[in-house]
């Protein structure tokens, strides 16, 4: 018997009209359908009256599912894999089983629909031609703000996903460490409550402070402008140079001159930094 196909299929990220009918087609007449939460999905599945037996394909359980799934293939089923809402593989399961069936010359076939990454970047007001998506930010604090100082330089539009308790939390960092930049905080994109805020970080978390802060939420944030960009390089040449054994003023003062930019600025961001 010939071996079957993956199908990666892509389900709402709410609205249940959400689903393409190439993925209704596909959920019909596939063997099996793997799902990271069954009980989820099956509001789903019910609601559009489909029946067929399911694997659970949870992130903990991912490995040992995987290769369940590989065996079902080569033994000539069709699978699709759906995870709880929007595109399999973006800040969710799937990589994995993905990997071994391309190892195992499986057909992994897309079937591609909705994404909270598409649908908040596409109203967002800022540029989509070039960006960066950065998924889940570190749980904590000091890991977190790190991270962002490692994107302070990046001038495409950065994409986050973020839980509704650290929200807040993960803005006042942005503001920190990237600046007051413009933001686009899209929240429960599809559903009833959808609702998309958009204005500098400061105006922004004003807004979400005196609001009720729940469900889901994207930000989309602007990338960096080319005087921080230029000053990010800057803070380096200075590191550089103290490294060399030059002194903090000395430093500062040449690099200053080299970029044109504000010895002050300079200065006080280097000792944040350095
Ligand atoms: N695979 C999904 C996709 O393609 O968008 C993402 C799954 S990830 C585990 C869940 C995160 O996606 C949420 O924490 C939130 O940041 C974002 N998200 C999912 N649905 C959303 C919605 N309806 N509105 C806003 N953000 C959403």
């Amino acid at each position: 018997m010939p071996q079957g196909r993956l199908y990666i299929v892509s389900t709402p990220i709410g609205n249940l009209e959400d689903i393409t009918l190439r993925a209704l087609d596909t959920l019909k007449k596939v063997d099996y359908i793997a799902c990271e939460d069954t009980e989820h999905s099956l509001k789903l599945l019910n609601h559009y009256g489909i029946k067929k037996p399911l694997i659970s394909y949870w992130s903990q359980k991912e490995k040992v599912r995987a290769e369940e799934i590989i065996q079902k293939i080569k033994s000539g089923n069709n699978v699709a894999l759906i995870t709880d809402a929007g595109t399999p593989g973006i800040s969710d399961p799937g990589a994995v089983v993905i990997k071994r069936a391309i190892e195992e010359d499986i057909e992994v076939i897309p079937i591609p629909g909705p994404s909270a990454l598409t649908a908040a970047l596409s109203i967002s007001g800022l540029p989509s031609d070039e960006f960066t998506f950065i998924g889940f930010l570190p749980v904590r604090q000091s890991q977190r703000r790190k991270k962002l100082l490692e994107l302070s330089s990046e001038r495409r539009t950065l994409v986050f996903y973020e839980a509704p308790h650290r929200i807040i939390q993960s803005l006042y960092d942005m503001l920190e460490v990237l600046g007051d930049r413009y933001v686009a905080v899209a929240r429960e994109l599809t559903k009833i409550y959808e609702e998309v805020v958009r204005g500098r970080l400061k105006e922004v978390l004003e807004k979400l402070e005196n609001s009720k802060v729940a469900g889901e939420y994207v930000i989309v944030l602007e990338g960096a402008s080319e005087s921080q960009t230029n000053l990010d390089e800057a803070v380096r040449k200075v590191k550089e140079l103290i490294k060399k054994g030059k002194g903090r003023k000395e430093a500062v003062k040449v690099v200053s001159e080299l970029y044109g930019i504000s010895k002050r600025e300079l200065y006080e961001k280097s000792l944040k930094e350095i």
